[in-house]
C-alpha cells in the first residue's frame, strides 16, 4: 500500500498494511531551513518547500500543512505577532463591542493575504508530491477559536459567561464558521486530500463544558456537516484533556479527531471507536526533550492501547499530540516514524 491508500483505509477503519504515520511539523520544518515563521507563512513556496524537505527526510504518511494558527484571524484583520520560537500568536482584535459583527465581511481565500499563499503551499506540496504522500491541508482556525481571536480572548468569554447578547455571539460564531469553512474548502480545491480546524480554545482548559456543547459544539458540528455531506474529509484538533466533552467531540462527525497525551488514550479510542480515526497522541515535549528510545516506548505504548482486542490495527493515526516544537531533534522524529512500521503492521 501507499502513504494514501494506507491512510483511506484507516479512515475506513479498513486493514491498512500498516499504521499511517503523520507529523505536526511546522516549526521544526522552517527552523531545518533556517527561515523564521514570519517568512513561511507569507510565502506560500517558503512553505511548501519547507514541508516537501522534511516529508524527503522523514518519509511520513500523512503531512499537516499547517497554516499558522492565526491565519484565518490574521486574514480578517487581526494583529498578528510572529515569533521564531513558537506559533503566531493574534493580538489586536477587530470587534470592540459584539455588536460591530455586523460589519464583517466575508472574504476570497484565493485573493486575500495571508491565505492566499497558504492555499499557494498545498498547490505546490499537492503538485509535487500529493500522489505520494497524504496531505491535511489546515483550514484553521475553527469557528469557536477564530470568534475568540476576532474579539479577543477575554471579552468573549466574558460575552459567553454574562450571556447578555445571545443573539449576537450567535451571529459572530456564524460569521467565523462560515469563514473557517470557505478556507477549508479552499484548501481542497488546492489539492489537499483533508482538511480541518484547530479548536483547541473551546476545551476543557480554557472553556467549560457546559459552555462548549452550548455554543462551540453546534458551530462545530454545523460546520463540520457541510463537509460531510459533501463526502470531503474532516480532521479536528483539541489539544488539552477533552474527556469531559469526548461524547461531543466525536458526535461533531468529524473522520480524524487529534488529541494529545493528556486525554486518557483509552477513553477515546471506546468513544471514537469506529465512528473516527485518532489522531496524535505522542507528547510535544517528550518528543523535544526525552530520548529516541522513550519515544519509541510511549509510540508503542499508544499503538497497543489503541490496538487494544480488535484484530488489527486501524482507526488510528501516530503522530506527535499537537505541533513540534523547533527544537524537536531529527532523532526523535525518525523514531516516532520508525515505530509505526515497528509496532503497526498487519502482518
Ligand atoms: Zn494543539
Amino acid at each position: 500500500m501507499d502513504a494514501i491508500e494506507r491512510t483511506l483505509a484507516t479512515l475506513d477503519f479498513q486493514k491498512p498494511d500498516r499504521i499511517p504515520v503523520d507529523l505536526h511539523n511546522f516549526q521544526p520544518a522552517a527552523a531545518a531551513m533556517g527561515v523564521g515563521l514570519h517568512e513561511v507563512f507569507h510565502d506560500g513556496e517558503l512553505l511548501a518547500e519547507s514541508q516537501i524537505r522534511a516529508w524527503r527526510e522523514f518519509g511520513h504518511d500523512v503531512i499537516i500543512l499547517e497554516s499558522g494558527t492565526s491565519s484565518s484571524a490574521e486574514a480578517c484583520g487581526v494583529e498578528v505577532i510572529y515569533r521564531d520560537d513558537a506559533a503566531p500568536a493574534a493580538t489586536t482584535p477587530v470587534l470592540e463591542r459584539l455588536e460591530d459583527v455586523e460589519t464583517l465581511e466575508l472574504r476570497d481565500p484565493w485573493t486575500t493575504f495571508p491565505w492566499s499563499e497558504i492555499l499557494k503551499a498545498t498547490q505546490i506540496v499537492a503538485r509535487e508530491i500529493g500522489n505520494e504522500a497524504f496531505i491535511i491541508g489546515r483550514g484553521d482556525q475553527g469557528p469557536f477559536s477564530l470568534a475568540l481571536m476576532l474579539r479577543g480572548y477575554e471579552p468573549f468569554l466574558l460575552d459567553i459567561a454574562l450571556n447578555e447578547q445571545p443573539e449576537l455571539i450567535a451571529r459572530l460564531l456564524d460569521y467565523c464558521r462560515a469563514t473557517a469553512t470557505r478556507f477549508a474548502m479552499a484548501q481542497l480545491e488546492a489539492g489537499a486530500h483533508a482538511t480541518s480546524i484547530g479548536e483547541s480554545p473551546s476545551g476543557p482548559d480554557v472553556l467549560s463544558p457546559r459552555h462548549y456543547r452550548r455554543w462551540a459544539y453546534p458551530a462545530q458540528r454545523a460546520m463540520i456537516e457541510e463537509f460531510l455531506s459533501g463526502g470531503k474529509l474532516i480532521a479536528h484538533h483539541i489539544c488539552g484533556n477533552v474527556e469531559s466533552i469526548l461524547p461531543e467531540f466525536v458526535a461533531t462527525g468529524a473522520q480524524i479527531l487529534e488529541i494529545d497525551h493528556k486525554t486518557d488514550l483509552a477513553k477515546a479510542r471506546g468513544a471514537a471507536w469506529r465512528r473516527s480515526t485518532i489522531l496524535g497522541p505522542v507528547d510535544t515535549n517528550l518528543l523535544a526533550f526525552g530520548t529516541p528510545g522513550e519515544v519509541d516506548t510511549a509510540c508503542r505504548e499508544a499503538i497497543e492501547t489503541m490496538r487494544a482486542d480488535a484484530p488489527y490495527h486501524t482507526g488510528f493515526i501516530l503522530g506527535p499530540g499537537c505541533a513540534l516544537a523547533s527544537e524537536t531533534p531529527s532523532d526523535n522524529i525518525h523514531a516516532l516514524v520508525a515505530a509505526a512500521e515497528r509496532y503497526g503492521r498487519n502482518d
